[in-house]
């Protein structure tokens, strides 16, 4: 597709990526485009980074029509730079828009925006293993007025922020919480859209799983608090024997790329995937029986990090993962992949032209 993006250039200086926290940074340059009802989208444009103007009546304000995405962009072995899968995050991006009552935005755009705003980025992109450019990409409603309902106007912004490794085998297990006086989101509610409602009414569970020592909520689903979700910004897998098990895609977990990813990977090395519900019980029981052999988290800013702890009801159900696990086998699988130094046999990564 044939998109006319202006760019205007300006430069900074670069931190040291020693110094740099996920999201701590971001990059000199940031991709904008604005939608008007009646217009569509307009002004495809790559300009320095800088603040939005917003009317205290913009919508997103008040009503919280937002949605964003997350997605890396990585060296590659021969220099250049690929982007993981990124028409699988238009595509989420678009059904996360539905949800929200928000317009669709091109797949092309979004996959030009990044393409022209990376390239210009390429100084940027890290050259460590693990460590990559994230792209967040967001939409929200700047509509000036008050109401619940859609709003007539939209701003789409990329940004990009170089990250390091989040997690990397070798670094401690985590330990998670489960707790049923919580809920991340309901059936019928949008917890398989990535909008930022479903982050903030989580921050004061995760602060009190924090203080009583754990690294992240496991959450459990809110009808019955019985059965486990997802943890985090993160899908759950776990191993029993020769299976691996992850909840289904209900409605109200986040369809990961990365999970999706390793269920791929895992099922075209033979291994058995199973989509079904795991029960907190039963896999407490499983843990302290000795047939849950790993408990494993995917996602973008993650790849994939082991677990070494369930607390559920006041009791500690702590395990020793595998030294050869899974989860460290399909960390390596796939950093491997991003990075351009094995095959990429699914066709998952789409090269930036230099
Ligand atoms: N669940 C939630 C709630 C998330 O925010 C994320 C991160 N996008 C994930 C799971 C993992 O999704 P992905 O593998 O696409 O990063």
């Amino acid at each position: 597709m044939n998109i006319d993006i202006q760019i205007a250039e300006a430069r900074r200086i670069q931190p040291a990526m020693d110094e740099v926290q996920f999201g701590s940074h971001v990059s000199d340059h940031m991709f904008l485009a604005e939608y008007e009802a009646g217009r569509g989208w307009h002004s495809p444009r790559v300009q320095p980074y800088g603040q939005f103007q917003l009317d205290p009546r913009a919508l997103v304000l008040h009503y919280g029509q937002s949605v964003f995405e997350g997605l890396k962009a990585y060296r590659q072995a021969d220099g250049g730079i690929a982007l993981f899968r990124p028409e699988s995050n238009a595509a989420r991006l678009n059904a996360s828009c539905q949800r929200m009552a928000m317009p669709a935005l091109p797949g092309a755009l979004f996959i030009e925006g990044l393409k022209r705003l990376i390239a210009l980025e390429d100084a940027w992109v890290p050259a460590t293993q693990g460590a990559a450019l994230y792209a967040r990409p967001i939409m929200f409603a700047c509509e000036p007025v008050l109401g619940v309902r859609r709003s007539a106007s939209y701003q789409f912004c990329i940004m990009l922020c170089p990250v390091p490794p989040y997690f990397q085998p070798g670094d401690p297990p985590l330990k998670l919480l489960a707790r049923e006086d919580c809920a991340r989101t309901a059936q019928g509610g949008c917890g398989d859209a990535k909008t930022s409602a479903n982050y903030g009414q989580t921050i004061v569970a995760l602060e009190g799983a924090r203080a009583a020592g754990y690294d992240n909520l496991l959450w459990l689903d809110a009808a019955e608090h019985r059965y486990i979700e997802e943890v985090g910004i993160t899908n759950v897998f776990v191993r029993y024997g020769d299976k691996v098990v992850t909840p289904p895609l209900s409605g109200r977990i986040l369809p990961g790329i990365t999970r999706d990813s390793v269920i791929r990977l895992l099922r075209s090395q033979g291994e058995q995937v199973d989509e079904r519900e795991i029960a907190i019980e039963a896999l407490l029981a499983g843990i302290d029986g000795g047939q849950v052999l790993e408990i494993f988290l995917t996602g973008t800013a993650t790849i994939v990090a082991p677990v070494k702890e369930i607390g559920f009801r006041g009791r500690r159900h702590p395990f020793v993962p595998a030294p050869d696990s899974m989860a460290t086998r399909l960390y390596r699988q796939l950093t491997a992949i991003q990075h351009g130094t094995a095959v990429d046999e699914f066709g998952w990564m789409l090269r930036i032209p230099a």
